[in-house]
Protein backbone atom coordinates (compact mmCIF):
# COMPACT_ATOMS: atom_id res chain seq x y z
CA UNK A 1 0.00 0.00 0.00
CA UNK A 2 1.43 3.37 -0.42
CA UNK A 3 0.20 7.01 0.96
CA UNK A 4 1.09 10.18 -0.01
CA UNK A 5 0.90 13.34 2.09
CA UNK A 6 0.99 16.64 0.21
CA UNK A 7 2.11 19.08 2.83
CA UNK A 8 3.30 23.03 2.86
CA UNK A 9 5.57 25.26 4.08
CA UNK A 10 3.96 27.77 5.61
CA UNK A 11 5.42 31.62 7.60
CA UNK A 12 5.36 30.84 11.15
CA UNK A 13 2.69 33.24 12.08
CA UNK A 14 -0.95 33.45 12.25
CA UNK A 15 -0.61 37.14 11.27
CA UNK A 16 0.34 36.24 7.97
CA UNK A 17 1.43 39.87 6.26
CA UNK A 18 0.46 40.88 3.09
CA UNK A 19 1.84 43.41 0.10
CA UNK A 20 -1.36 45.58 -0.64
CA UNK A 21 0.34 46.20 -3.84
CA UNK A 22 1.39 43.25 -5.18
CA UNK A 23 -1.34 41.05 -3.44
CA UNK A 24 1.14 38.30 -1.90
CA UNK A 25 2.46 37.05 0.75
CA UNK A 26 5.37 38.83 2.39
CA UNK A 27 7.92 36.03 3.40
CA UNK A 28 11.04 37.89 4.24
CA UNK A 29 12.06 37.55 7.65
CA UNK A 30 9.31 34.89 8.53
CA UNK A 31 10.52 31.31 9.78
CA UNK A 32 8.85 28.91 7.80
CA UNK A 33 7.37 25.67 9.54
CA UNK A 34 5.37 22.72 8.30
CA UNK A 35 1.71 23.91 8.17
CA UNK A 36 0.43 22.66 11.54
CA UNK A 37 -2.83 21.32 10.51
CA UNK A 38 -0.67 18.73 7.90
CA UNK A 39 1.17 17.32 10.80
CA UNK A 40 -2.81 15.55 11.65
CA UNK A 41 -2.41 14.37 8.17
CA UNK A 42 0.80 12.62 8.75
CA UNK A 43 0.38 11.38 11.54
CA UNK A 44 -2.69 9.56 10.54
CA UNK A 45 -0.45 7.72 7.63
CA UNK A 46 1.73 6.90 10.04
CA UNK A 47 -1.01 4.90 12.14
CA UNK A 48 -2.36 3.53 8.76
CA UNK A 49 1.19 2.51 8.09
CA UNK A 50 1.69 1.00 11.24
CA UNK A 51 -1.67 -1.17 10.84
CA UNK A 52 -0.31 -2.77 8.22
CA UNK A 53 2.15 -6.13 7.74
CA UNK A 54 5.91 -5.13 8.47
CA UNK A 55 7.17 -3.81 4.83
CA UNK A 56 3.79 -3.60 3.49
CA UNK A 57 2.97 0.11 3.54
CA UNK A 58 5.16 3.09 2.05
CA UNK A 59 4.46 7.03 3.15
CA UNK A 60 6.01 9.72 1.02
CA UNK A 61 5.40 13.48 1.40
CA UNK A 62 4.72 15.30 -1.12
CA UNK A 63 5.70 19.72 -0.88
CA UNK A 64 5.10 22.29 -4.05
CA UNK A 65 7.57 25.39 -2.90
CA UNK A 66 11.07 27.07 -2.89
CA UNK A 67 14.06 24.74 -2.10
CA UNK A 68 14.02 25.57 1.45
CA UNK A 69 11.07 23.63 2.03
CA UNK A 70 13.19 20.53 1.72
CA UNK A 71 12.73 20.41 5.48
CA UNK A 72 9.15 20.35 5.88
CA UNK A 73 9.40 16.88 4.11
CA UNK A 74 12.81 15.92 6.27
CA UNK A 75 10.56 16.85 9.41
CA UNK A 76 8.11 14.08 7.98
CA UNK A 77 10.86 11.78 7.45
CA UNK A 78 11.83 12.24 11.12
CA UNK A 79 8.53 11.32 12.73
CA UNK A 80 8.45 7.82 10.37
CA UNK A 81 8.16 8.75 6.23
CA UNK A 82 9.57 6.87 4.11
CA UNK A 83 10.45 9.19 1.89
CA UNK A 84 10.01 12.51 0.51
CA UNK A 85 9.25 14.53 -3.03
CA UNK A 86 10.23 18.02 -3.90
CA UNK A 87 8.52 20.22 -6.13
CA UNK A 88 10.29 23.02 -7.19
CA UNK A 89 11.06 25.24 -10.13
CA UNK A 90 10.57 29.28 -10.29
CA UNK A 91 7.54 28.68 -12.69
CA UNK A 92 5.67 26.98 -10.16
CA UNK A 93 5.82 30.52 -8.49
CA UNK A 94 2.69 32.63 -7.71
CA UNK A 95 0.32 29.65 -8.18
CA UNK A 96 -2.86 29.96 -7.34
CA UNK A 97 -5.17 26.74 -5.56
CA UNK A 98 -6.18 25.46 -9.21
CA UNK A 99 -2.25 25.82 -10.36
CA UNK A 100 -0.97 24.21 -6.88
CA UNK A 101 -2.96 21.40 -7.10
CA UNK A 102 -2.62 20.54 -10.40
CA UNK A 103 1.52 20.34 -10.27
CA UNK A 104 0.53 18.00 -6.95
CA UNK A 105 -1.87 15.82 -9.05
CA UNK A 106 0.97 15.77 -11.62
CA UNK A 107 3.80 14.49 -9.13
CA UNK A 108 1.36 12.06 -7.47
CA UNK A 109 0.82 10.28 -11.09
CA UNK A 110 4.41 10.16 -11.59
CA UNK A 111 5.02 8.01 -8.30
CA UNK A 112 2.67 5.99 -9.73
CA UNK A 113 0.67 3.46 -8.07
CA UNK A 114 -1.01 5.08 -4.65
CA UNK A 115 -3.82 3.97 -2.47
CA UNK A 116 -4.29 6.79 -1.04
CA UNK A 117 -3.40 10.86 -0.38
CA UNK A 118 -4.05 12.19 2.86
CA UNK A 119 -3.80 16.20 2.85
CA UNK A 120 -4.43 18.71 5.59
CA UNK A 121 -8.00 20.53 6.24
CA UNK A 122 -6.31 23.65 5.34
CA UNK A 123 -3.57 25.82 5.27
CA UNK A 124 -2.80 28.05 7.73
CA UNK A 125 -2.00 31.01 5.11
CA UNK A 126 -3.42 30.47 2.17
CA UNK A 127 -6.24 29.28 4.29
CA UNK A 128 -8.61 27.94 1.44
CA UNK A 129 -8.83 23.98 1.94
CA UNK A 130 -8.89 23.85 -2.01
CA UNK A 131 -5.91 21.94 -2.45
CA UNK A 132 -7.17 18.92 -1.47
CA UNK A 133 -10.28 18.56 -3.40
CA UNK A 134 -8.20 19.86 -6.21
CA UNK A 135 -5.85 16.82 -6.16
CA UNK A 136 -9.01 14.61 -6.20
CA UNK A 137 -10.73 16.56 -9.32
CA UNK A 138 -6.92 16.53 -11.43
CA UNK A 139 -6.98 12.73 -10.52
CA UNK A 140 -11.06 12.19 -11.30
CA UNK A 141 -10.91 10.21 -7.75
CA UNK A 142 -13.32 10.36 -4.41
CA UNK A 143 -12.50 12.80 -1.81
CA UNK A 144 -13.53 12.46 1.52
CA UNK A 145 -13.06 15.58 3.25
CA UNK A 146 -13.05 16.72 6.94
CA UNK A 147 -12.43 13.48 8.03
CA UNK A 148 -12.20 13.30 12.15
CA UNK A 149 -11.67 9.79 12.48
CA UNK A 150 -10.01 6.53 9.93
CA UNK A 151 -11.81 3.56 11.60
CA UNK A 152 -10.38 1.28 9.12
CA UNK A 153 -9.16 -0.13 5.91
CA UNK A 154 -10.99 -3.56 4.62
CA UNK A 155 -11.01 -4.87 0.64
CA UNK A 156 -9.59 -1.88 -1.19
CA UNK A 157 -12.18 0.48 0.88
CA UNK A 158 -11.50 3.00 3.85
CA UNK A 159 -14.25 3.74 6.97
CA UNK A 160 -13.75 7.19 7.81
CA UNK A 161 -16.02 9.33 9.66
CA UNK A 162 -16.48 12.95 8.73
CA UNK A 163 -17.08 15.88 11.18
CA UNK A 164 -19.88 17.68 10.69
CA UNK A 165 -20.93 20.88 12.69
CA UNK A 166 -23.63 18.91 14.05
CA UNK A 167 -22.10 15.52 14.36
CA UNK A 168 -20.26 12.28 12.81
CA UNK A 169 -21.20 11.07 8.76
CA UNK A 170 -19.85 7.97 7.97
CA UNK A 171 -18.24 6.89 5.07
CA UNK A 172 -16.82 3.97 2.99
CA UNK A 173 -14.71 5.27 0.34
CA UNK A 174 -13.19 3.36 -2.45
CA UNK A 175 -9.54 3.38 -3.22
CA UNK A 176 -7.45 5.10 -4.10
CA UNK A 177 -9.12 8.10 -2.91
CA UNK A 178 -8.13 11.46 -1.34
CA UNK A 179 -9.15 12.68 2.30
CA UNK A 180 -8.56 16.00 4.09
CA UNK A 181 -8.34 15.56 7.59
CA UNK A 182 -9.01 17.97 11.00
CA UNK A 183 -7.33 17.87 13.88
CA UNK A 184 -9.59 14.69 15.47
CA UNK A 185 -7.95 12.50 13.83
CA UNK A 186 -4.74 11.93 15.95
CA UNK A 187 -2.11 13.11 17.63
CA UNK A 188 0.82 14.32 15.89
CA UNK A 189 3.94 12.32 17.48
CA UNK A 190 7.44 14.57 18.12
CA UNK A 191 10.11 13.58 15.89
CA UNK A 192 13.00 10.92 17.22
CA UNK A 193 16.20 11.76 17.70
CA UNK A 194 16.81 8.50 15.50
CA UNK A 195 14.89 9.72 12.64
CA UNK A 196 16.05 13.39 12.82
CA UNK A 197 19.78 11.49 12.03
CA UNK A 198 17.78 9.64 9.18
CA UNK A 199 16.25 12.59 7.65
CA UNK A 200 19.31 14.81 7.64
CA UNK A 201 21.11 12.41 6.02
CA UNK A 202 18.31 11.45 3.35
CA UNK A 203 18.14 11.84 -0.60
CA UNK A 204 15.21 13.71 -1.07
CA UNK A 205 13.61 13.68 -5.18
CA UNK A 206 13.23 16.80 -6.35
CA UNK A 207 11.35 17.81 -9.36
CA UNK A 208 10.88 20.23 -11.97
CA UNK A 209 8.41 21.46 -14.78
CA UNK A 210 10.28 19.85 -16.92
CA UNK A 211 10.53 16.60 -14.74
CA UNK A 212 6.49 16.33 -14.67
CA UNK A 213 6.37 17.31 -18.54
CA UNK A 214 3.87 20.01 -17.65
CA UNK A 215 2.80 22.97 -20.19
CA UNK A 216 4.16 26.66 -18.66
CA UNK A 217 1.15 27.82 -19.56
CA UNK A 218 -0.52 25.97 -16.64
CA UNK A 219 1.95 26.69 -13.81
CA UNK A 220 2.23 29.56 -11.44
CA UNK A 221 0.80 32.83 -12.12
CA UNK A 222 -0.27 32.18 -15.39
CA UNK A 223 -2.12 29.18 -15.03
CA UNK A 224 -3.58 30.30 -11.95
CA UNK A 225 -7.39 31.75 -12.78
CA UNK A 226 -7.46 33.78 -9.34
CA UNK A 227 -6.51 37.27 -9.26
CA UNK A 228 -5.70 39.34 -6.17
CA UNK A 229 -7.46 42.67 -7.68
CA UNK A 230 -6.94 44.14 -4.50
CA UNK A 231 -6.27 43.38 -1.11
CA UNK A 232 -7.31 45.64 2.19
CA UNK A 233 -7.73 45.85 5.87
CA UNK A 234 -11.42 46.31 6.87
CA UNK A 235 -11.62 48.89 9.70
CA UNK A 236 -13.67 47.67 12.54
CA UNK A 237 -15.50 50.25 13.99
CA UNK A 238 -17.77 50.14 16.77
CA UNK A 239 -20.18 52.82 17.60
CA UNK A 240 -21.08 52.59 20.71
CA UNK A 241 -23.93 53.97 23.24
CA UNK A 242 -23.00 53.91 26.80
CA UNK A 243 -26.58 53.37 29.43
CA UNK A 244 -25.15 54.02 33.03
CA UNK A 245 -27.74 52.62 35.25
CA UNK A 246 -27.58 52.46 38.78
CA UNK A 247 -31.53 52.51 40.50
CA UNK A 248 -34.63 51.74 39.55
CA UNK A 249 -35.43 55.09 37.48
CA UNK A 250 -32.15 54.92 35.71
CA UNK A 251 -32.39 50.56 35.45
CA UNK A 252 -36.02 51.60 33.23
CA UNK A 253 -34.77 54.63 31.48
CA UNK A 254 -32.01 52.23 30.46
CA UNK A 255 -34.15 48.89 29.52
CA UNK A 256 -36.20 51.96 27.66
CA UNK A 257 -33.39 52.79 25.82
CA UNK A 258 -32.46 49.23 24.96
CA UNK A 259 -35.97 48.07 23.66
CA UNK A 260 -36.06 51.40 21.27
CA UNK A 261 -32.63 50.52 19.76
CA UNK A 262 -33.75 47.17 18.79
CA UNK A 263 -37.12 48.24 17.46
CA UNK A 264 -35.47 51.29 15.06
CA UNK A 265 -33.61 48.16 13.82
CA UNK A 266 -36.58 46.40 13.34
CA UNK A 267 -34.89 43.41 15.83
CA UNK A 268 -37.90 43.17 17.80
C1 LIG B 1 -2.69 35.05 -7.70
C2 LIG B 1 -2.22 34.25 -6.54
C3 LIG B 1 -0.85 34.15 -6.30
C4 LIG B 1 -0.37 33.38 -5.24
N1 LIG B 1 0.95 33.26 -5.05
C5 LIG B 1 1.42 32.47 -4.08
C6 LIG B 1 2.80 32.27 -3.89
O1 LIG B 1 3.60 32.83 -4.63
N2 LIG B 1 3.22 31.44 -2.90
C7 LIG B 1 2.31 30.79 -2.09
O2 LIG B 1 2.71 30.02 -1.21
N3 LIG B 1 1.01 30.98 -2.23
C8 LIG B 1 0.54 31.79 -3.20
N4 LIG B 1 -0.77 31.97 -3.35
C9 LIG B 1 -1.65 31.33 -2.44
C10 LIG B 1 -1.92 29.97 -2.99
O3 LIG B 1 -3.18 29.94 -3.61
C11 LIG B 1 -1.96 28.99 -1.89
O4 LIG B 1 -0.99 29.20 -0.93
C12 LIG B 1 -1.72 27.58 -2.39
O5 LIG B 1 -2.30 27.39 -3.64
C13 LIG B 1 -2.31 26.59 -1.44
O6 LIG B 1 -3.60 26.97 -1.10
P1 LIG B 1 -3.92 27.10 0.41
O7 LIG B 1 -2.76 27.71 1.12
O8 LIG B 1 -5.23 27.75 0.54
O9 LIG B 1 -3.96 25.56 0.81
P2 LIG B 1 -5.18 24.73 1.35
O10 LIG B 1 -6.05 24.32 0.23
O11 LIG B 1 -5.81 25.45 2.51
O12 LIG B 1 -4.35 23.48 1.86
C14 LIG B 1 -4.99 22.23 2.10
C15 LIG B 1 -3.95 21.15 2.09
O13 LIG B 1 -3.42 21.01 0.77
C16 LIG B 1 -2.04 20.63 0.86
N5 LIG B 1 -1.23 21.69 0.24
C17 LIG B 1 -1.55 22.98 0.01
N6 LIG B 1 -0.54 23.62 -0.60
C18 LIG B 1 0.45 22.72 -0.77
C19 LIG B 1 1.75 22.76 -1.34
N7 LIG B 1 2.26 23.88 -1.86
N8 LIG B 1 2.50 21.62 -1.35
C20 LIG B 1 2.00 20.47 -0.82
N9 LIG B 1 0.79 20.38 -0.27
C21 LIG B 1 0.02 21.48 -0.24
C22 LIG B 1 -1.74 20.46 2.35
O14 LIG B 1 -2.02 19.12 2.69
C23 LIG B 1 -2.76 21.38 3.00
O15 LIG B 1 -3.05 21.04 4.32
C24 LIG B 1 -1.29 32.74 -4.39
C25 LIG B 1 -2.66 32.88 -4.62
C26 LIG B 1 -3.11 33.62 -5.66
C27 LIG B 1 -4.58 33.74 -5.86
Amino acid sequence: MRIIVPIKQVPETSAVRMDEKTGTMIRDGVEAIVNPLDLYAIEAALLLKASQPEGQCEVIAVSMGPPKAQSAIREAMSMGFDSGVLLSDKKFAGADTWATSYVLAAAIKKLGDVDLIICGERATDGDTGQVGPGIAAWLDLPVGSYVGKIDGLTDGRINVQRLLEDGHEGLEVQLPAVLTVVKEVADPRLPTLRGKQRARKAELTTWNADDLNLPDENLGLNGSPTRVVKIFRPSVTRECEKLIATDDQSINTAADRVLEFLQERELV
